[in-house]
């Protein structure tokens, strides 16, 4: 019995190049799934703001008990409203440890930074003049700027990030989606036992590696090594790609 449930949103519920961009019979599964006790999370590299704003664009007709942002943040549906609010104090340690961070690691920062400006068409992302990610333009450009903060970073373990496709943000090595999923199921007191957890991309790996849920999957089209964590935690990859897989994990599981 699945009694939390945790998927990834772009790329796994939702396929942005296919018509319709969610196979509308997952949401019938999600009702059944909550009717039976079971809780649903989406869990993703997006903000608050922009999950918000995805839910609305592809016309998800319910709304998930939980959100868990920028691959490290939990936000549980703020019970006298329609928005969203922390959930226990997780969010305000999370980031405390960010801001720890960000000061010790500023020349590590400044040497990503000229190594990206000089020698890539990269972009870096800032937020409040603070570079916390960037974006690549191809995957050979990502592998060779990974490289290079791999080698950077072995002087600082906490220095960490998080990658989806040319999409790579920083952050402190003790949080992921992982991470957040685990501090869901301790809120919930739902066991690693009873937790589902479905995505498809690097990003996803730390949900999908069989330490924070005991029943796994993801899509075809998922990374290879998405796909690889997924065989090696037990779990299932399905035939379907994007919500068709998602359905397919799921019933298998109701099998
Ligand atoms: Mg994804």
């Amino acid at each position: 019995m699945i009694r939390l449930l945790s998927t990834d949103f772009d790329g796994t519920l939702v396929s942005h190049f296919d018509k319709p961009p969610v196979v509308p019979a997952i949401f019938e599964i999600l009702r059944e799934l909550r009717k039976q006790g079971g809780l649903w999370a989406i869990n993703t590299g997006r903000t608050l703001s922009h999950i918000v704003e995805g839910l609305e664009e592809f016309g998800f007709p319910i709304q998930p008990d939980f959100v868990l942002t920028t691959e490290r943040e939990v936000f549980r549906r703020d019970p006298g409203g329609d928005g969203w609010e922390d959930f226990g104090d997780w969010n305000r340690r999370c980031f405390d440890a960010h801001e720890e961070l960000f000061a010790i690691a500023r020349p590590l920062l400044a040497e990503i930074v000229s190594y990206v400006e000089a020698g890539t068409e990269a972009e870096i992302i800032y937020e409040k003049e603070r570079p916390i990610g960037l974006v690549g333009t191809s995957d050979e450009e990502m592998n060779r700027i990974l490289a290079f903060v791999d080698a950077a970073r072995a002087r600082l373990p906490a220095f960490a990030y998080q990658q989806n496709t040319v999409y790579l943000r920083f952050c402190h090595s003790d949080y992921s989606k992982g991470a957040a999923l685990g501090e869901l199921g301790r809120l919930t007191n739902i066991p690693r036992e009873e937790i589902c957890a479905i995505g498809d991309h690097y990003n996803d790996i730390p949900m999908l590696d069989g330490r924070y849920a005991r029943w796994t999957g993801c899509p075809d089209n998922s990374a290879q090594a998405v796909k690889e964590t997924v065989r090696k935690s037990g779990g299932h990859v399905a035939r379907g790609g994007f919500s068709q897989g998602v359905i397919e994990v799921i019933e298998r599981l109701r099998e």
